[in-house]
C-alpha cells in the first residue's frame, strides 16, 4: 500500500430527503459537477452497512469523479441498509419494494429525465436487481451490476458459516456492527471482538478485520490488500456500520435456492423472481472481480446466462482479473481497470 496524492472533488454536494413506501426517512446525495451534465442522471447504489460514501474513497479518481467528468449527473442512494439513517432489521424486499422505486421516482422528479441508469453494488445490487426484474423499476434502461445479483454464490466455507453459525450469533444480538472494533457496548459485541483479534491476523486495522468476520470467511474478504491505497485502508474503517441478522437470514435462503429469495410475502414480489422471464426492458451489464471472496463470480455468470437466455446479445459480462469485492470501486487502479468499461458501457447503452 502506498501514499497518493488526491485531488479536491470538482463538484457540489446536496442532500435530497425522499420518503420510502413505509414512511422511513431516507435520502439521495446529488453530486452535481460544474459542466453541464448532458448524459442524464446516474444513481449508485451501496452495499449492506455502509452507505453512498462508499463509492468515494480517496483514490486519485473515484468513480464519482469518472462520471461526472464523462458527462453525467450523480445521484447517490442511501436506502435503509446505509449507515446514514435509522437502522433497522431490513430485508432485500423491503429495500426493493419501499426503497428503490421511490428513489428513482425522486431521481426523475428533480432531474425531468424519462430514463435513469443505475451502477448498483453487492445487496444494493440484489434488492434493486429484485425490483427491477419485478417490474417495479420501468424507468431504468441501464443497471451495472457488481458482484452478485439474482443469483448469490459463496465459498463453501461461508456457506456453512452462513446456515449454522449465523442462527447461533443471531439469538445473542440482532445485528452485527464493524464499529464494535473500538469498544461495543455489550457483552456480545467486545466478546466478538475479541474472536475477531484471535481469528484475524491478516492487518493491523481492527475494522477491516471486523469486516472480513462479518461478510464471509476470508483474509480479507471485500478487497485484496494490495489493490487498496493506504488512506483508503484507513479511511474504510468509518465507512461500515451495523447490518441486521434478518438479512443474513434471507442470504442463507437464497444462497441454498441458488436464487434471490423473497422472504416478506409483499405481493409486489413473485415468489419465483429468481427464475421466470425479467419484467424489464433494462439492459445489464454484470461486473465480478475474479478474486472476490465474498461472493464468487459465478454469482454474476448465472444472472448475465439466466437474462441471456430471455434476450440473447442484449447484456454484458466482465470479469475482472485480479479483483475481489470493492477494490472494484475503491481499489488504488481502479480508474484504468474499471471505470472506462463502466464508462464506455454507458455510452453503448445510448447507442441502443
Ligand atoms: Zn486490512
Amino acid at each position: 500500500m502506498s501514499a497518493e496524492t488526491i485531488h479536491e472533488p470538482r463538484y457540489t454536494e446536496e442532500i435530497v430527503p425522499f420518503l420510502a413506501g413505509d414512511g422511513r426517512a431516507l435520502h439521495l446525495v446529488h453530486l452535481r459537477g460544474v459542466e453541464k451534465a448532458d448524459k442524464g442522471p446516474v444513481v449508485l447504489v451501496h452495499g449492506a452497512g455502509v452507505r453512498g460514501n462508499i463509492f468515494r474513497a480517496p483514490v486519485r479518481q473515484t468513480v464519482v469523479d469518472a462520471l461526472i467528468e464523462d458527462g453525467y449527473d450523480v445521484w447517490l442512494e442511501n436506502w435503509r441498509a446505509s449507515m446514514d439513517v435509522e437502522p433497522g432489521e431490513w430485508t432485500l424486499d423491503q429495500a426493493a419494494v419501499l426503497d428503490h422505486p421511490p428513489a428513482i421516482r425522486t431521481v426523475r422528479e428533480k432531474t425531468g429525465a424519462d430514463k435513469i441508469k443505475a451502477v448498483i453494488h453487492c445487496q444494493g445490487s440484489t434488492s434493486f436487481t429484485m425490483a427491477a426484474v419485478a417490474g417495479l423499476l420501468p424507468e431504468v434502461d441501464l443497471i451495472i451490476s457488481n458482484a452478485v445479483s439474482l443469483h448469490p454464490v459463496v465459498p463453501a466455507t461461508a456457506k456453512v458459516k452462513l446456515h449454522y453459525a449465523v442462527p447461533l450469533v443471531a439469538q445473542l444480538t440482532p445485528f452485527l456492527d464493524p464499529q464494535w472494533a473500538y469498544g461495543g457496548p455489550t457483552r456480545t459485541a467486545r466478546m466478538l471482538t475479541r474472536v475477531v483479534q484471535a481469528t484475524h491476523h491478516e492487518c493491523e486495522n481492527l475494522v477491516c478485520r471486523w469486516t472480513s468476520f462479518t461478510y464471509g470467511t476470508g483474509f480479507p474478504v471485500l478487497w485484496r490488500h494490495e489493490n487498496l491505497n493506504a488512506q483508503t485502508h484507513d479511511w474504510l474503517q468509518h465507512e461500515f456500520g451495523p447490518v441486521p441478522f434478518s438479512f443474513f437470514k434471507q442470504m442463507d435462503q437464497c444462497v441454498r435456492a441458488g436464487h434471490l429469495v423473497p422472504v416478506e410475502g409483499f405481493r409486489a414480489l413473485p415468489e419465483d423472481l429468481g427464475v421466470r422471464e425479467p419484467q424489464t426492458d433494462a439492459r445489464f451489464v454484470f461486473f465480478a472481480g475474479e478474486e472476490n471472496r465474498c461472493f464468487l463470480a459465478e454469482s454474476q455468470r448465472r444472472s448475465f446466462e439466466h437474462l441471456e437466455h430471455f434476450h440473447p446479445g442484449r447484456h454484458a459480462l466482465h470479469l475482472l482479473p485480479g479483483y475481489g469485492h470493492l477494490d472494484v470501486f475503491m481499489g488504488k487502479r481502479a480508474s484504468q481497470d474499471v471505470f472506462p468499461l463502466i464508462l464506455s458501457e454507458l455510452d453503448r447503452s445510448a447507442l441502443h
